[in-house]
């Protein structure tokens, strides 16, 4: 396959070259224990506390409450279970329909394990109503909710704010799973009151393995890896440096960038929307166009199936994904799609391009030749379309 134009950065990103530069010397060179009595490790410990230092000035918190961990499925569970394990069988998990499954399966573990547990609905575009939320906090002690501060299916972001108000006030613990924001809108947690968030290199721009889970100051949760003393004791196992110091370099240049970068992936990204309405009849977009991250288009093709098309333009060198889980050879529709009610007719030709800061205008001209004529292609081989009966599409 000669050329790719890759759009699926919700998916993971390219390691940025100035991420894998600075982490270059701590693998033959720079390669102590943090933890160790000597200088040899004592220098790493230098470079593990600067990484702390800009990763909390990415969030705008102290650096002691940022926790180094494998990666946001880790963060997740930490922080969620963490806080539910502090309070034993009594709390109450509050969390969304279209969280990730890093947030939701460990919600419902601890529904399994006795715990109550409730996921809130989201409307036509994907949103959340928070006075649905306030309602099913109220009386409750001990609550534990997690709600994500942008959707990694459709783009569509959430009132966090107005959500951890609502959290701070009922006295629950508030996590956020702010994997799909990193980077790509200002994340301030002085502003916010959230209690613990999580994050992930991988999705801007450092490498796979390596987490971010920020907890405010006073927040009470048990610790999910158990072992040694690092990270004050909060997450134990001798701490990833090299990737972490790559994580703090995503970090500075995501800080630095974002502004600028921002308005770069909402003009290619509206290119890439406008572009797909003016050519492809049927087609449907799927979010919250008002309040929606920068970078994502989830779209439907309707009476066709997203893996077809997915499929079809892997072939043709462009990456993008669907919402479906290919679990045990079925096609199951997205979790997330089908919680927001799409029609029938568009749930299984759901798919979602995301673009970073390598994408170029000449990426979405090539995208915007090629898509056209595979939907058309698709489209004559379907047995289905708008006059066909919908009951009989599956
Ligand atoms: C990718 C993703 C995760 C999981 O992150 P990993 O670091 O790969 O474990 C969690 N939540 C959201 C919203 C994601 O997009």
């Amino acid at each position: 396959m000669e050329k790719t134009v890759y759009l699926d950065n919700n998916a993971t990103t390219r390691t940025a070259p100035e991420v894998k530069e600075a982490m270059d010397p701590f693998f033959c060179e720079l390669y102590g224990n943090p933890s160790s009595m000597h200088a040899f490790g004592g220098k790493v410990a230098t470079h593990l506390a600067k990484a702390r230092e800009e990763v909390a000035a990415f969030l705008n918190c102290s650096p002691d409450e940022v926790i180094f961990t494998s990666c946001a499925t880790e963060s997740d569970n930490t922080a969620i279970r963490g806080a539910a394990d502090f309070y034993g069988r009594s709390s109450k998990i509050v969390t969304t329909a279209v969280e990730h499954p890093a947030v939701l399966q460990p919600c419902r573990r601890l529904k399994a394990q006795g715990h109550e547990e409730v996921e809130l609905p989201v409307d036509g575009v994907g949103q959340i109503d928070p006075e649905r939320l306030r309602e099913e906090l109220k009386g409750t002690k001990n609550a534990v909710v997690s709600v994500m501060w942008a959707n990694n299916e459709t783009g569509t972001v959430f009132p966090i704010e107005k959500v951890a108000e609502i959290c701070r006030e009922a006295g629950a613990t508030f996590h956020t799973d702010a994997v799909q924001v990193a980077g790509k809108i200002p994340v301030d947690v002085s502003k916010v009151p959230v209690d613990m968030l999580s994050m992930s290199g991988h999705k801007f721009h450092a490498p796979k393995g390596v987490g971010i889970l920020y907890v405010r100051r006073g927040t009470k949760f048990r610790p999910f890896m158990l072992g040694g003393h690092q990270e004050s004791g909060r997450r134990a196992g001798t701490e990833n440096v090299p990737y972490i110091v790559g994580l703090a370099k995503a970090c500075e240049l995501a800080r630095t960038g974002m502004a600028e970068e921002s308005v770069k992936l909402t003009r290619l990204r509206d290119r890439l929307e406008a572009g797909i309405l003016a050519a492809c009849p049927n087609v449907r977009v799927n979010g919250d166009r008002a309040h929606r991250l920068p970078n994502t288009l989830n779209v439907s093709f309707e009476y066709i199936e997203g893996e077809a098309i997915a499929y079809h333009l892997s072939d043709l060198g462009i990456c993008i994904s669907t919402g479906s889980a290919c679990a045990s050879g079925s096609l199951d529709p997205s979790h997330v799609i089908r919680a927001m009610g799409v029609p029938f007719i568009a749930v299984h030709g759901s798919v979602r391009f995301s673009l970073s800061r390598y994408n170029t205008d000449a990426d979405i001209d090539y995208a915007l030749e090629k898509i056209p004529p595979v939907i058309r292609n698709l489209r004559e081989l379907s047995p289905f379309g708008p006059d066909s009966d919908p009951t009989t599409f599956k």
